[in-house]
C-alpha cells in the first residue's frame, strides 16, 4: 500500500497538535500495521472512537450503527501552525537582512525608512539577536553589551 506522506515539518506540527490536546487522536494512530495511511488527527467520532479522514474512509465495523459526530477540521489548526512557522522564518530572515545591512554600513535611520518605522523603533527591534537564538546567559550578556553600546 502506498500512502501520500507529508513532509517532516507537517509531521512535527501534527505531533504538536496532538501533544497540545486541542485535537483528538485517531484510534489507529499507533497501529500502522492496521492503517499505514492513518493521518493521526481525528475528524469524526463514532461513540468513544475517533478516526482521521483516511481511517474514516476505510472504516468497516467501527461505529457501525452509530451517527458520526464531525469534529472541527484539524487541518485549519495545521494551517495556523504553518503560518506561525512561516512568520518565525520570516522574522529570522528579516533579522539577518537587517544585520547584513548594518554590517554594510547602513544607518538605523535608513533601516527605519525602508521598514516604515522610526530609526529608534528599528534600532530597538533589531539591535539584539532574537531571544530564541541565544541561551539565557548569552542573552543577558548581549542585553548588557547593547545597553553599553547604545550610549
Ligand atoms: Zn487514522
Amino acid at each position: 500500500m502506498t500512502c501520500v506522506r507529508d513532509d517532516t515539518a507537517t509531521t512535527a506540527r501534527v505531533k504538536e497538535l496532538l501533544t497540545s490536546g486541542v485535537v483528538s487522536e485517531c484510534f489507529y494512530a499507533h497501529r500502522p500495521q492496521d492503517r499505514p495511511c492513518c493521518e493521526g488527527l481525528g475528524v469524526v467520532r463514532y461513540g468513544p472512537t475517533t478516526l482521521c479522514a483516511d481511517c474514516d474512509r476505510r472504516r468497516s465495523a467501527v461505529g457501525k450503527g452509530m451517527s458520526p459526530v464531525r469534529l472541527p477540521d484539524p487541518g485549519a489548526l495545521l494551517e495556523v501552525l504553518t503560518a506561525r512557522d512561516t512568520c518565525r522564518q520570516a522574522e529570522l530572515a528579516l533579522r539577518h537582512a537587517v544585520s547584513s545591512a548594518r554590517g554594510a554600513g547602513h544607518a538605523w535611520s535608513a533601516l527605519g525608512a525602508v521598514l516604515g518605522t522610526t530609526r529608534q523603533a528599528a534600532q530597538q527591534r533589531f539591535n539584539e539577536p532574537a531571544v530564541a537564538d541565544l541561551s539565557t546567559a548569552d542573552h543577558l550578556d548581549n542585553v548588557r553589551w547593547s545597553a553599553r553600546t547604545r550610549r
